[in-house]
């Protein structure tokens, strides 16, 4: 069992009061859902229906190299299988180019983006944030290049639910950074951006490893004309050798016929009162009862397997 909830004086502001509330799961399909994705799945899922919100699910598509062929098939069906259904239809972002063409254009048009011929290995060199070589070098495009955006000196600030304020200079933290890359594929920082604005997201519940993204989508977001969602951040689930648990290592699969079990297991990793045995009977009467209890876990490094 987890130590009880501790009252996180941080959070008092983080906007997660909204009547308006938009929620939302965006797994990448590179492999099925697992303990680690489940775990954010009924995270986001709960807060959203805990404020009688909406939770909508995107599949983010847009790195075809990473992907698997039916994994979206799998992740849908598992989420099913828990009954973690979500409001209206199942976006794809490989649908979306069109919009994501659409923010570039108008990002062009403000002067923020410029092309970028470095390549990975230089970069390495300068190590963190990108030291902006390519800025002003006006490069003619005849070379294969990334498309970068400015960020000037524009600070990121915002409280998260779970991990509170958090302030992040973005000149510090990444530099000017990538919207669409050298093989022509939109970033995913640039997508999730034009998504959750587009889709009216209000809050964004998902694993901490996505922190170090959300500066760069807050400024994405604003520069673009869309009011940034509120964010929390939950602790990611770490294997016993404190790694994690991650589609790219190699994560087993959920298994759907356990999804009872799996939910009891994730609700208490999340540190939330266990559903009494009547409440057990169904994914449906667990997520209910989960839904009517929620609060957001408390702060922690990582939750361990
Ligand atoms: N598609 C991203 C992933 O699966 C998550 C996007 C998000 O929640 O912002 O890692
Ligand atoms: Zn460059």
């Amino acid at each position: 069992m987890f130590p009880p909830v501790l009252p996180n004086p941080d959070n008092i502001s983080s906007g997660f009061e909204s009547s308006d509330y938009v929620g939302r799961f965006a797994p990448s399909p590179t492999g099925p859902l697992h303990e680690g994705s489940l775990l954010c799945a009924l995270a986001s899922y709960l807060d959203a229906k805990a404020h009688n919100g909406q939770w909508l699910l995107r599949i983010e598509d847009l790195d075809p190299p990473r992907e698997i062929p039916g994994a979206d098939r799998l992740i849908i069906e598992s989420l099913r299988a828990h009954g973690l259904l979500w409001d209206g239809t199942v976006v794809y972002q490989s649908d979306r180019l069109h919009a994501y063409q659409e923010a570039l254009d108008t990002l062009q048009q403000l002067e923020l983006v410029y092309r970028c011929i470095c390549r990975r290995a230089d970069l390495a060199l300068s190590g963190g944030a990108y030291p902006g070589h390519c800025r002003e070098s006006n490069h003619d495009g005849s070379a294969p290049h990334a498309l970068r955006l400015k960020v000037g000196n524009f600070v990121a600030g915002f409280t998260d639910g779970i991990q509170g304020p958090i302030r992040e200079p973005l000149p510090d933290s990444c530099g000017d950074f990538i919207i669409r890359r050298k093989d022509l594929l939109f970033s995913y920082q640039l997508a999730v951006s034009v998504d959750d604005g587009a889709q009216n997201i209000s809050h964004v519940v998902r694993g901490i490893d996505l922190m170090e993204s959300t500066g760069r989508q807050i400024y994405t977001l604003q520069t673009l004309g869309y009011t940034p969602p509120a964010y929390a951040h939950i602790p990611v689930l770490v294997d016993q050798n404190g790694d994690k648990l991650s589609k790219q290592t190699g994560a087993t699969a959920i298994d759907n016929s356990q999804a009872i079990h799996n939910l009891m297991t994730a609700l208490e990793r999340l540190q939330q009162p266990q559903p009494p045995k009547s409440e057990r009977g169904s994914a449906q009467s667990i997520l209910q009862f989960a839904a009517h209890h929620w609060s957001l876990p408390s702060r922690a490094a990582f939750i361990k397997l």
